[in-house]
C-alpha cells in the first residue's frame, strides 16, 4: 500500500520537479487528480508545476507552465471540469511541436510528467517520452540548448491517469469522470421517466461515449431502459424487429413508458450508423408510440465529481507520484488503473494498444472480440442487462423444469440505496430463467408475524411490479432488523411451508448475522438446508467478506453534497470550522455498527481537515493537536485563501467527545480568532434515489448471486463480496470465524484503514503550518 509520508529512499541531488497536466476532453475528477499530484509531490520533497491548457501549454511554455503551491489547489476536490484548462493541440502531434515542448520542460527543470487525459493524450505522452533523447540531441545540435543544460534531464518519466467520461480505456474498470457522467445521465433519465410514464410516451436518449458504449450500457442498466444500442454489440441486422419485439413485450406486460438509450457511436452489424431519429421513426411507425428524442449533450460533462471519482482520482494521483519517483530510465511509462477495488499500474502503451484494438475489431465486424477487449466487467454487465430485461422469446434462456427453484428474497436491517435495484435484478433474472421469486415482506419478523394472521407475508414477484424499482430508494418489500433467532422454529416452518429452494438476503450486519443463525440452525431444521447467499447492502460498509456494500456509494454522495454545502458556507465567512457528525444517525447505529469507512472516504473526497473514527477513537491529545493546527493554519492564512475547514466525526468515534462538544472546544480555544459550528446530516445520508454505482453493482452482484444459487448441489451459505481486484463468494463459516469482529460488528481487517494516512497527508493535517 502507499505510504505517502515515507521519506524518499534516495534523495536526489536536485529537487525534482513534477509537472501535471490535463488533456483531451474535460472530465469531473481531473481537479482532484491535479490536487493530489500537487500535494503529494510537495509532500515527497519535490516541486510541483502545472502545465496549463494541455499540450498547448507545453508547446507554448511561458506563463502556461506555473509552479503550484499547497494552497493553490485548496477546494479543488469539489470543482467540476479542469481548472488548469485542457485543449486539443495539433502542433503537439508533429515533432516540431514536441521539440518546443521538450525545450520548455527543460527550461523549467521538469523531467517527470503526470498526464490526465484520454487515449489520445496518453499516446502523445508515450510518443514524447520515446522521442525524448532524440529531441534533446536536436535541441543541442541546433543550439537551442547547451549540453550542460540538458545534462540533468536525460530521461523523461511519464505516468498517465485516464481522465475521460467515456470509460473507453482498456485495462481499467473505470476512468476518471465516467461515474460522474453516468450520474448526470441517470438524473436526466430519472426525470424523463416520470413524464414518459405520465403520457405513456417513448423516449430515445442519446448519450456520449464516442465509439465506446460503456455510458450507454450502464445508463440502460441503471435506469431499466427497454433497449440499448452500443457499438461493441450491435443488434441483429433486423434490429427494428428485435427492438419492437422487446418494447412490445414490455408494453404487453403493462409498462406505460419506453426508454431506448442510443450510444453516440451506435451502429448496426454492417457498420451503418443507427441514429436516434431512425429509432424514433421505427417506434412511431411500427409501435404507434408518441416518441421524443432527448440528446443530453454536454450536460453529461458538467458539475462536480461524484464521490467515487474524487476518491479514484485522489488515490490515482497519489499513486502516480509514487510511480514517478520509483521510475528508472528502464521502466516503461505506466498508466494508473483500477480493477474492482484495487489501484494498480499497467504499461501505458499496452493499455493504449488494447484500446485501439477495440476500434479495429469493430471496423472488422468482429464484435465478440470488441467486447472482450473492453475490461472483463463490460461483458459481464452486458450479459446482466440481457438477462434482466424481459425478452419476447423467454424460453431461450429458461432452465429445464427440474432445475427451476422457488427463491425467497429478504431485506434485513436499515434501508440502503440499491436494495430495490438488486431485488429487481434478482426477480427479473429468476423470471428469465424460469425460477419463481418470492419476497418476504418486512424481513423475518414479517414472515413469522403475518403468517399467523393468514395475511400472506410472502408474495410472488412479477416483472411489472419490480420493473420500476431500479431507481427507487428505501425498501419496496420492507426491511426489518429482527433476526430469525427471534422465532427460529416458525421461520423454519415457513421455509418448509412455502417450499423455498434457496434464499437471497440483502442487507448489512444484521443480514450477515441472520444467515449465520440460519446456517447454524440447519442441523435442527431440514428446511434450512438450502443454498443461501447475502448481498451486503448497508451505508456503513461494515459487512465482513466484502470491501464494498451497496448503499455506501449513495451514502457517500449524499454526504459529500452536504459537506460541500457547509464547506462553502464555512469558506464564505472565511474563518470558520465546521464539525460534521458523519455516518449514521443514532437510531440506526444503536446496535453497534462501528465502522469509520464513510467518514474516512467522505473525508478523502471533500478534503476534510480531520476525520475521527471509532477504530481510532478520540483522545484529548488528538484534539489538542488538531486545535493547535487549526489555530496555526488560521493565523498563517492572512485572509488570502478561503480557509473554511471541515472536521468529520463518526457518531460512534467517542461517547465523551460528541460532535457538539468538539465544536464547543474549538470555539473556546479559538478565542474569537475563528468560529466553530457543528452540523449533523443524520438520515440524509441514507440518500434518496440510489447512485448509479450502487444500481449497477446491485444488478451485477444480484445476478451473480442468482447464478451461485443455481449451481447444482450448492447447499452452501455464502457472502458475495468485492475483495481487492476480484468478486468472490466466501463461505459464511469461514468469514464468521476468520474475518468477523463480532463485538464491534465489522470486519477484522478493514481495507480502507490504509487510506487514512493519505487523507491526512493531502488535507495537510500534519504539515508544517506555512499555509503557502
Ligand atoms: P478524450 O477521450 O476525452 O477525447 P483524448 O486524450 O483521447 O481525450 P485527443 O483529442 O485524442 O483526446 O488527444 C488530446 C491531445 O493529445 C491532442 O490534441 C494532441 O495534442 C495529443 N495527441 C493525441 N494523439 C497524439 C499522437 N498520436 N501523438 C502526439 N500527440 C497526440
Amino acid at each position: 500500500m502507499l505510504s505517502p509520508t515515507r521519506e524518499l529512499a534516495s534523495h536526489p541531488a536536485r529537487r525534482r520537479r513534477i509537472g501535471v497536466m490535463t488533456s483531451g476532453g474535460d472530465a469531473p475528477g481531473m481537479n482532484a487528480a491535479v490536487r493530489a499530484v500537487v500535494r503529494m509531490s510537495i509532500t515527497r520533497g519535490c516541486d510541483s508545476y502545472a502545465i496549463y491548457e494541455g499540450y498547448d501549454g507545453l508547446v507554448k511554455g511561458g506563463k502556461l507552465i506555473k509552479q503550484m503551491y499547497w494552497g493553490d489547489v485548496r477546494g479543488w476536490l469539489s470543482e467540476g471540469g479542469t481548472l488548469i484548462g485542457t485543449a486539443r493541440c495539433l502542433e503537439f502531434r508533429q515533432r516540431p511541436g514536441r521539440l518546443k515542448g521538450a525545450k520548455n520542460l527543460i527550461l523549467n527543470g521538469i523531467d517527470a510528467l503526470v498526464i490526465c487525459g484520454g487515449d489520445g493524450s496518453l499516446t502523445g505522452a508515450d510518443v514524447f517520452r520515446t522521442e525524448w533523447p532524440g529531441l534533446l540531441k536536436e535541441l543541442v545540435d541546433t543550439g537551442e540548448l547547451t549540453a550542460e543544460q540538458i545534462e540533468p534531464y536525460k530521461h523523461l518519466n511519464v505516468v498517465g491517469l485516464v481522465g475521460s467520461i467515456d470509460n473507453d480505456m482498456s485495462m481499467t474498470d473505470a476512468t476518471i469522470g465516467a461515474y460522474s457522467s453516468l450520474t448526470r445521465i441517470c438524473q436526466a433519465v430519472d426525470f424523463i421517466d416520470s413524464t414518459a410514464y405520465s403520457h405513456s410516451r417513448a423516449f430515445v436518449i442519446e448519450v456520449m461515449g464516442r465509439n465506446c458504449g460503456w455510458l450507454a450500457l450502464m445508463a440502460a442498466i441503471s435506469t431499466g431502459a427497454d433497449f440499448v444500442f452500443i457499438p461493441e454489440k450491435p443488434p441483429s441486422q433486423n434490429w427494428e424487429d428485435e427492438m419492437c419485439d422487446i418494447v412490445g413485450e414490455h408494453r404487453k406486460l403493462g409498462k406505460r413508458k419506453t426508454i431506448v438509450i442510443v450510444a453516440e457511436g451506435a451502429i448496426d452489424r454492417e457498420l451503418n450508423k443507427i441514429t436516434p431519429a431512425m429509432v424514433r421513426g421505427v417506434l412511431e411507425k411500427r409501435m404507434c408510440l408518441d416518441t421524443r428524442i432527448t440528446t443530453l449533450g454536454h450536460v453529461q460533462r458538467g458539475g462536480s465529481a461524484c464521490a467515487y471519482d474524487r476518491m479514484l482520482s485522489t488515490l490515482q494521483g497519489v499513486r502516480a507520484v509514487e510511480t514517478l519517483l520509483a521510475a528508472t530510465p528502464e521502466t516503461p511509462s505506466y498508466v494508473i488503473s483500477i480493477r474492482e477495488n484495487k489501484i494498480t499500474k499497467r504499461p501505458l502503451m499496452e493499455a493504449v494498444k488494447l484500446t485501439q484494438a477495440v476500434g479495429v475489431a469493430i471496423a472488422e465486424k468482429d464484435f465478440d472480440k470488441a467486447i472482450s477487449l473492453r475490461d472483463a466487467e463490460f461483458a459481464e454487465y452486458y450479459n446482466c442487462y440481457r438477462s434482466t430485461t424481459m425478452r419476447s422469446n423467454p424460453t431461450a434462456m429458461k432452465l429445464p423444469e427440474n432445475k427451476r427453484m422457488r427463491i425467497a428474497i429478504v431485506h434485513i436491517g436499515a434501508p440502503a440505496g440499491g436494495m430495490n435495484s438488486a431485488t429487481r435484478a434478482a426477480a427479473a433474472y429468476c423470471l428469465t430463467r424460469g425460477h419463481r421469486p418470492f419476497a418476504l415482506n418486512n424481513g423475518f419478523p414479517g414472515l413469522c408475524r403475518h403468517h399467523a394472521d393468514a395475511i400472506s407475508s410472502v408474495r410472488e414477484l412479477t416483472w411489472i411490479e419490480v420493473d420500476g424499482w431500479i431507481s427507487k430508494g428505501g425498501s419496496e418489500i420492507g426491511t426489518n432488523r429482527g433476526l430469525p433467532s427471534e422465532d427460529m422454529e416458525k421461520t423454519a416452518w415457513c421455509f418448509e411451508h412455502y417450499k423455498f429452494d434457496a434464499l437471497f438476503a440483502i442487507g448489512g450486519f444484521e443480514a450477515f448475522t441472520s444467515i449465520s443463525e440460519l446456517r447454524k440452525a440447519r442441523d435442527k431444521y431440514p428446511s434450512l438446508r438450502i443454498p443461501m447467499v447475502i448481498l451486503p447492502a448497508t451505508v456503513s460498509n461494515n459487512v465482513p467478506g466484502t470491501e464494498f456494500s451497496i448503499g455506501s456509494d449513495t451514502c457517500l454522495n449524499a454526504l459529500i453534497e452536504y459537506c460541500d454545502a457547509i464547506r462553502q458556507s464555512a469558506s464564505a465567512s472565511r474563518r470558520r470550522v465546521f464539525v460534521a457528525g458523519a455516518d449514521l444517525s443514532g437510531s440506526v447505529e444503536t446496535q453497534g455498527g462501528r465502522s469509520g469507512y464513510i467518514a474516512t472516504i467522505a473525508g478523502l473526497s471533500i478534503g476534510a481537515f480531520a476525520v475521527y473514527t471509532p477504530e481510532e477513537g478520540i483522545n484529548i491529545k488528538m484534539l489538542a493537536r488538531d486545535i493547535d493546527r487549526l489555530r496555526e493554519s488560521f493565523a498563517n492564512d492572512h485572509g488570502q485563501s478561503r480557509a473554511g475547514k471541515l472536521i468529520l466525526r463518526n457518531e460512534r468515534a467517542s461517547t465523551t467527545y460528541t460532535t457538539e462538544i468538539i465544536a464547543n472546544m474549538i470555539r473556546e480555544e479559538a478565542n474569537t480568532r475563528f468560529e466553530s459550528r457543528y452540523a449533523i446530516p443524520g438520515h440524509v445520508q441514507q440518500g434518496g434515489a440510489p447512485s448509479p454505482m450502487d444500481r449497477v453493482r446491485a444488478v451485477r452482484l444480484a445476478v451473480k448471486c442468482m447464478q451461485f444459487l443455481e449451481q447444482e448441489g450448492q447447499a452452501e451459505a455464502a457472502v458475495i463480496g468485492i475483495k481487492g481486484s476480484k468478486v468472490v463468494f466466501s463461505p459464511m463459516e469461514e468469514v464468521e470465524r476468520d474475518d468477523t469482529n463480532w463485538t464491534e460488528r465489522r470486519p477484522k481487517k478493514e481495507f480502507w484503514m490504509d487510506l487514512r494516512e493519505i487523507a491526512d497527508t493531502l488535507s495537510g493535517r500534519f504539515r508544517p503550518p506555512d499555509d503557502s
